[in-house]
């Protein structure tokens, strides 16, 4: 039997239940699959069923503000793929009369719509013969055409989407990338493939040389750079101090407790750059704490300040400023390490 009768009969029994693949659109599709960027399955359930409760079309997208996105994108981290697929949105509904295009460079012209997504949407919505490369289809194509070449490379990837663009069938293309994905999360594991169980086993090179578990080679990731922070905790009346840039740099459009890298203070002036009179307060307590981004290692040092009246809230034209009461923080899209910072000082905070 041909190695896709066998994916998809294998598929056919044992495809996981998602709400994604229940009733199909092109909008459900976009959003799962930039939810699914760098992300894992059982993460992007809850928020997924959220945002779809708040957003149920590609035109409550588009009309809502970002910071409401935002918010509803808490948990999945990564925001830029949140701003990005609201701008499509507003695209979609601006240019394309509120439709998602089906033809390939309209549809990867928009915001956030990479090679990958661009295949899953093609695929599954639009039924189109399409690869879609995720990290389940890298692994399961470095093993099946026994690439050996590390998997991070261009070499290797465009040898095994071609193996699979050669491979993908016409009448179940979204099928076939799913089945792919699916096999990946649940037979062709990372550290231990389940060759036993596998469908694929009699066509898979790696299986047959022997070679199934020494493949995928990848490059090692460079290491997070080391950032030293200096961070504000900022409280006056059970109410705390946030912000949000608005043009440029890391966290941008998010609301964060303000911070700056050290290596970039320009500033003498020990904290001229938040323009709060913090000398009409006091100095708590200070902090030390680590966070690690994918790309980023903060050493930060964290200063819990109490002010007194004025209530005084900074002017910035490139950012925003706004004072929170404790108990609604969990309103705003706040990036997980705030929220690590804000639980690490909880004891000493008011009320
Ligand atoms: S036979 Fe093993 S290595 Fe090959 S695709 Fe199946 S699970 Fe993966």
């Amino acid at each position: 039997m041909p190695l896709v009768h066998k994916l998809l009969s294998w598929y056919n029994l044992n495809q996981r239940d998602l709400p994604w693949r229940r009733n199909p659109d092109p909008y459900k599709t976009l959003v799962s699959e930039i939810m699914l960027q760098q992300t894992r399955v059982e993460a992007v359930l809850p928020p997924y069923e959220r945002f779809m409760q708040r957003f149920p079309s590609i035109k409550d997208l588009a009309f809502a503000t970002q910071d409401e996105v935002l918010t509803f994108w808490q948990g999945l981290g990564y925001y830029s793929r949140a701003r990005r697929l609201h701008q499509a949105a507003q695209i979609i509904m601006t240019e394309h009369d509120g439709l998602i295009p089906s033809d390939k460079n309209t549809l990867q012209a928009l915001p956030g719509i990479g090679d990958y997504t661009c295949g899953a949407i093609l695929s599954i919505a639009f039924h189109q013969p399409e690869v879609a490369m995720d990290g389940n289809l890298l692994r399961v194509g470095a093993r099946l055409f026994l690439i050996r070449d590390p998997i991070n490379r261009t070499k290797a990837k465009t040898a095994i989407k071609t193996g699979f663009e050669s491979t993908v069938p016409v009448e179940r293309p979204g099928d076939f990338n799913q089945a792919l994905m699916d096999l990946g999360s649940s037979i062709c594991l990372p550290k231990h493939p389940r060759c036993g169980e596998c469908p694929l086993s009699d066509h898979c090179q790696a299986y047959v040389q022997g070679e199934a578990m020494l493949l995928p080679i990848k490059d090692a990731p460079k290491p997070p750079v080391p950032v030293q922070v200096q961070l504000y905790l900022v409280e006056s009346d059970k109410t705390i101090l946030f912000r949000q840039r608005l043009a440029g740099g890391f966290l941008q459009g998010m609301w964060e407790l303000p911070w700056y890298e050290t290596d970039t203070l320009q500033v003498a002036e020990e904290y001229g750059w938040i323009s709060v009179p913090l000398e009409s307060g006091s100095r708590e307590k200070v902090y030390e704490m680590e966070y690690i981004f994918s790309h980023r290692h903060w050493f930060m040092t964290i200063f819990h300040y109490k002010v007194v009246e004025p209530f005084y809230t900074p002017q910035d034209e490139n950012t925003l400023y706004r004072w929170q009461p404790l108990h609604s923080v969990d309103t705003i899209a706040l990036p997980t390490v705030f929220k690590k910072v804000l639980e690490l000082v909880q004891n000493s905070l008011s009320g």
